[in-house]
């Protein structure tokens, strides 16, 4: 099987070619933890989720190592630790915010069915290998030590600017970059900053007691737990520049190598309602906040059925076309084992992650299952659904949440589908498509089957949206 991926570093879908075939390695810029994470911020998560278990197939399960890193130092959680706990030492009092959000996140990803990465290092643990960087891009000219700080010195690197596409002067152009006195040139950029023991979180270096700049992080969390140089970096379009372009500055002028990571993969924005998301314009929404009101897999689908490079505008009537779909893919599905992938699913997702075209293949399969002989198709469409992530609950549990939510009387439903049953059973038609007719109104379905074993007519009901 052929994967093509869109590559950012050639702006060509490449085919994908791992170093190594025994060990696939991915690294995915993960949430920074000082707040619930919003559903933006879901997208990298879900997309790299499936790209994840697309590897796994191909090559084993056991030959992909993924490394999602967790931020869990940065001014932004300086800032909230001060607040939220006053007076406890700085990396105690992040430690604990960090910690308590890190515990919300994984619970809302989980909700989200993705798989837990192989890796999930930490920024603060990972502190001896980001002074190791340093000390090496030092050595080699590429970093210099001023008034506290270490600075990259982007000067020394001919191609800065591959990942961007752009050329040091039109960044310089386009950047209002602040022009500290200790910069030798403007678009430098921190790898170390001093601390102030009392109030910031900080280690001690060569350099003084001080803390990492964020780009530096990713470089030595990816360089311990995936080496100098791997597969796949990912993350959201918004890091090409200057997160990424940095990471690759760094970790190429310290290992010497000729790239970081071969592929470079970025997910298009969501936006809510057409527009960006923000707090002041009120359309700003946690992962949590959906999950109040939507099932963790109506939003994984909502998200899968537009490409990952495109934009995406989270809507309400898309969230709840998601649920229909669902609804009907638990009802028929109906807890069978399944066997593995459909091939036609493989194939779409190998296309680039192709899953708008994966959801086809989906619909494709269910209406082939439908029609007579479609047993093979059924098994196909039920382990492609396991093996994207969704059917994480019984089809009885997902009905039960949406006859909850939509107000149904569970036994008042029950009597009346006995009572059609019964006339159903004596012959009295008119009575059963009443009694259908009433439950229809109440937004019931009924699913007739008989019981192989016993030849006895039984009934089961959903609620459809
Ligand atoms: P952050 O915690 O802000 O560093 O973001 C974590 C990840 O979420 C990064 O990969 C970002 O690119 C991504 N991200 C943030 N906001 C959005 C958004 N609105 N749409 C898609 N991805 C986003
Ligand atoms: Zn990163």
């Amino acid at each position: 099987m052929t994967i093509r991926l869109y590559n950012t570093l050639t702006r060509e879908k490449d085919v994908f070619s791992p170093i190594d075939a025994d060990n696939v390695r991915m690294y995915v810029c993960g949430p920074t933890v000082y707040d619930f994470a919003h559903i933006g911020n879901a997208r990298p998560v879900i997309v790299f989720d499936v790209l994840y278990r697309l590897l796994r197939h191909v090559y084993g399960e056991a030959h992909v190592t993924y490394a999602r890193n967790v931020t869990d130092v940065d001014d932004k959680i300086n800032d909230r630790a001060v607040n939220d706990f006053p007076g406890v030492e700085p990396l105690k009092a992040i430690r604990a915010l960090t910690e308590k959000t890190y515990t919300q996140f994984t619970a809302d990803i989980t909700e989200l069915r993705t798989l837990t990465p192989t890796v999930e290092p930490r920024a603060t643990e990972t502190i001896a290998e980001m002074i190791a960087l340093i000390d090496k891009l030092i050595a080699g000219g590429h970093a210099y030590a001023a008034e506290g700080h270490v600075l990259f010195a982007v000067g020394s690197m001919p191609d800065y600017g591959q990942l961007a596409n752009r050329s040091l002067d039109e960044m310089l152009a386009g950047a209002r970059v602040e022009v500290a006195p200790y910069k030798r040139d403007a678009m430098d950029f921190v790898l170390w900053k001093p601390s102030d023991p009392a109030t910031e979180p900080g280690w001690n270096s060569p350099w003084g007691y001080g803390r990492p700049g964020w780009h530096l992080e990713c470089s030595a969390m990816s360089w311990k737990h995936l080496g100098e140089t791997f597969d796949i970096h990912g993350g959201g379009i918004d890091l090409v520049f200057p997160h990424h372009e940095n990471e690759i500055a760094q970790s190429r002028c310290a290992h010497g190598t000729a790239v970081m990571a071969r592929y470079w993969l970025h997910n298009g924005f969501l936006q809510v309602e057409g527009e960006k998301m923000s707090k002041s314009l009120g359309n700003f929404f946690t992962i949590r906040d959906l999950l109040n009101d939507w099932p963790g897999e109506v939003l994984r689908l909502a998200m899968l059925r537009s490409h990952y490079r495109q934009p995406i505008d989270f809507t309400v009537k898309s969230l709840e076309e998601a649920r229909r779909t669902l609804d009907d893919w638990y009802w028929f599905a109906s807890d069978a084992k399944g066997s593995g992938p459909a091939k036609a699913v493989i194939e779409a997702l190998s296309d680039d992650l192709n899953t708008p075209k994966a959801i086809a293949e989906l619909h494709g399969l269910r209406n082939a299952a439908q029609k007579a002989g479609g047993d093979m198709a059924h098994a196909e469409f039920v382990g492609s659904l396991r093996f994207l992530g969704f059917l994480g609950e019984t089809a009885e549990a997902w009905a039960a949440r949406r006859k909850a939510a939509a107000g149904i009387n569970t036994a008042e439903v029950e009597r009346l589908v006995a009572l059609r049953l019964q006339a159903r059973n004596a012959r009295n038609f008119a009575e059963s498509d009443r009694l259908r007719d009433v439950l229809a109104e109440m937004g019931v379905t009924l699913k007739d089957a008989k019981d192989a074993r016993t030849g006895r007519l039984t009934t089961s009901w959903e609620v459809k949206g």
